[in-house]
């Protein structure tokens, strides 16, 4: 366990970690028995208590006699220098404080409450002075227990004494107190039972990730397969070897309700369910997850990407799966992107990373291109299932009435499904009744008082609310701004409207919405996406959502009713994305022994991007892309950084954004370009307004450190706070 640590003696001077806001380590000395480096303790600090971690020697400059001591080191397994290095690296490369890293690694309350260790008793060599009634009861109890461990406590109940009796025989030696480790709370996994026969890609590809992990080095690999084609089963088979080698793995989820699925996999091919790590865990489980972690004794974890800063021993594998999703990057306190950090976290720890997808992401495929990653191909579906065939319904063409979204011919294809006992999906990726909310007497759109979004219609709660910071009112007869009454009307479908027409066209067809704002809990949901699977629905209206690896077996036919929802706005990353989500959606129908179809509704059939689904040219696509990308030195070929300003004030956010945009010599040195102020993505959440200046670097260009030196001129004041976002999302 020993990790090269140093460890303090008493009254030495060390530097201690805490979540304090204030972005500095503080000086205290060693407490009596001195202190390992990276140990948890708690510290005083002015009146209060609280958690820090050993983060190496004290810097000094302060009066000695004023520098108070560590108060208790906890029973706590010692936070890793590999750790220690990792969150000092995610700190450089977000321009976050060590501080917000200290939480995001401990995130954890009541860190030294459950030690792993506890204390039993046993028969001592000694014998007590004095044979008394209470002592003989508590003697024989103790050789009755026949080799079970016995806590003081429970010595007490058996043998009705209070512990003071028990305290003496222990001064005495006829009984001893050891220390002895709790049970852990996994079962084991057995990496040696036989996973499902490979076929021969199957086979190779997991023999190529199995080499990786033999070689206990870092490496990447991008394990590409179509939906269905058994990425799930191959990188299992690189958890095996890893969790044989007598190492940990870890692997990430994009959506918590994908869990349960993948737990119940695991179980099916190791014996034993793995731990688990999101937000639908509860405190105490995480706790114990936290803990084992540390000590090892959890050999597989399945989680969301706050997983990846868990005190693992010895972490031997990371999967990334689904590694194009968005969802990897945090939005909110330290913006990271779990994929990158987690290729940074096993260069640290030697481990390797599988990162898996149908459709990666433009920055994995160029890596592969520039041999920085591995790739490994599965080119064929699992079995007899085959990619289903795509086509575009001209919605030019198609005689659409008003106020319907299902296009003949697609009402043609769901009819022909439901008359062979197979399931349709109609795919919209908008939650709610309607997006807009308009008054047919004055032309006012119904907008958030909070922020730069629309209103959107919730008809089964009948209100109107926020996607974006979610306020929601009852909806309204009377317009707000014309005040004329019953003139309020929804513009445009959500899947709820798309619900109601499909009820509708197909009377007899059981409809059912899949949208997270319909589920109370993620239970609920699995819940019923199981009985969907099981045939208990025959018309799926989905958002998002069910794009996400979810198996409906009957599913035959995906429609997607606007096609060109996300090709609008001048995003770089736009065609990028409606790609991933289309073949994604695509990849949903026939997934087992039947074909399917998807058919996608759209207005511009010979869109480069829509003619790029269709065909299934994705090297072709991926290449136009990188050139595109590469002419204009964006990500991947260049570096972005975003800086968010916000306040409630709007006039102060422009006149901060214009003197940060006049003071930009450090961003001039490195070459960097600089565009804004300009309004962010989202202009205005939450009452503050939000403003947007974006950097451009060379890929190599030192761009954290210019950014730094660039951010220190300023000081914000009243209510302005500012964000720096690395590789943001959009540009
Ligand atoms: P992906 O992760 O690429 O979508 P999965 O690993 O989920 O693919 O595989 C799709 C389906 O095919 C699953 O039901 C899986 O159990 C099954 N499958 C894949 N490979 C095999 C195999 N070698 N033997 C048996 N079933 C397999
Ligand atoms: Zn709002």
């Amino acid at each position: 366990m020993n990790d090269g640590s140093i460890s303090f003696p008493e009254g030495s001077l060390v530097s201690v970690l805490t979540a304090q806001p204030l972005d500095r380590l503080l000086d205290y000395k060693a407490p009596a028995g001195g202190c390992l480096e990276g140990a948890f303790v708690i510290v005083p600090l002015g009146p209060r208590k609280v958690t820090g971690v050993i983060w190496g020697s004290g810097q000094g400059g302060f009066d000695p006699k004023k520098i108070r001591s560590v108060s208790e080191v906890l029973d706590v397994p010692p936070m890793r220098a590999e750790m220690r290095d990792f969150l000092q690296r995610v700190a450089d490369y977000t321009l976050t404080p060590l501080t917000a890293m200290f939480r995001l690694a401990t995130r954890t309350p009541g860190l030294g409450d459950s030690p792993s260790m506890r204390r039993v008793l046993r028969r001592g060599a000694g014998e007590p002075d004095r044979v008394t009634e209470p002592r003989m009861r508590v003697l024989d109890a103790l050789d009755a227990s026949d080799g079970q461990l016995l806590a003081i406590g429970e010595l007490c109940d058996l043998a009705g004494v209070s512990n003071s009796v028990i305290k003496g025989l222990v001064k005495q030696g006829a009984i001893d107190e050891v220390e002895t480790p709790r049970d852990s709370p996994y079962l084991q996994l057995d990496p040696a039972l036989p996973g499902k026969p490979l076929t021969d890609d199957q086979a190779q590809a997991a023999d190529l990730l199995k080499d990786g992990i033999a070689k206990g080095s870092y490496g990447t690999t991008l394990l590409k397969g179509v939906t269905g084609s058994g990425k799930t089963e191959v990188y299992l088979e690189a958890v095996a070897a890893c969790l044989e080698a007598g190492r940990q793995a870890l692997v990430l989820l994009p959506e918590i309700a994908l869990t349960s699925e993948f737990l119940t996999r695991v179980e099916t091919r190791f014996g034993a369910k793995p731990a688990e790590w999101h937000s639908g865990v509860t405190m105490t489980e995480r706790r114990r997850c936290w803990r084992m972690v540390a000590e090892g004794g959890a050999q597989l974890v399945v989680g969301a990407r706050s997983a990846l800063f868990l005190p693992f021993q010895n972490l031997g594998l990371i999967v990334v799966d689904e590694e194009h999703d968005s969802s990897y990057k945090q939005e909110d306190g330290v913006l990271y992107n779990a994929r990158d950090m987690a290729v940074l976290r096993a260069s640290i720890c030697k481990a390797q990373v599988v990162l898996a997808s149908a459709t990666p992401s433009l920055e994995s495929w160029q890596n592969t291109q520039a041999g920085k990653y591995r790739r490994v191909d599965l080119t064929a579906r699992f079995g007899t299932a085959v990619l289903p065939e795509m086509a575009a319904l001209d919605m030019r063409v198609e005689d659409m009435p008003s106020s319907s979204w299902i296009s003949p011919s697609l009402r043609a294809a769901v009819t022909k499904r439901l008359e062979a006992g197979e399931q349709s999906l109609l795919f919209l990726n908008r939650r709610g009744y309607a997006p807009v909310t308009v008054c047919r007497a004055c032309g006012h759109q119904i907008g958030c008082p909070h922020c730069d979004a629309r209103m959107v219609e919730h008809r089964f709660q009948k209100r109107l609310m926020c996607h974006q910071c979610g306020e929601s009112i009852a909806l309204p007869e009377v317009c707000p701004s014309c005040k004329v009454e019953g003139k309020l009307a929804p513009v445009g479908p959500g899947v709820e409207r798309l619900q109601e027409e499909a009820v509708q066209a197909f009377q007899d067809a059981r409809v059912e919405v899949l949208s997270s704002d319909l589920f109370g809990s993620a239970h609920a949901l699995k819940e019923r996406i199981e009985a969907i699977a099981a045939g208990e629905a025959d018309i799926i209206i989905g958002t998002q959502l069910v794009a996400k690896g979810h198996n409906f077996p009957l599913l035959t036919l995906v429609g997607v009713i606007d096609a060109d929802l996300g090709l609008q706005g001048t995003d770089m990353r736009a065609a990028e994305r409606t790609f991933q989500l289309m073949r994604q959606v695509a990849g949903r129908a026939g997934r087992a022994e039947r074909p399917g179809v998807a058919l996608l509704q759209t207005f511009q059939p010979e869109h480069p991007v829509v003619r790029a689904i269709l065909s299934g040219a994705e090297e072709d696509f991926w290449q136009a892309e990188a050139d595109e990308r590469e002419a204009l030195g964006m990500p991947p070929f260049g570096r972005m950084a975003g800086i968010i300003l916000s306040s409630t004030d709007v006039a102060q956010v422009f006149e901060f954004g214009n003197v940060m945009a006049r003071q930009r010599a450090a961003l001039d040195r490195i070459g960097a370009e600089l565009y804004g102020p300009a309004p962010a993505p989202i202009a205005r959440i939450r009452g503050r307004h939000r403003v947007r200046l974006l950097v451009k670097a060379a890929k190599n260009a030192p761009l954290q450190s210019a950014l730094r030196e660039w951010l220190a001129q300023f000081r914000v004041s009243g209510s302005l706070r500012i964000s720096v976002d690395i590789d943001p999302q959009s540009f």
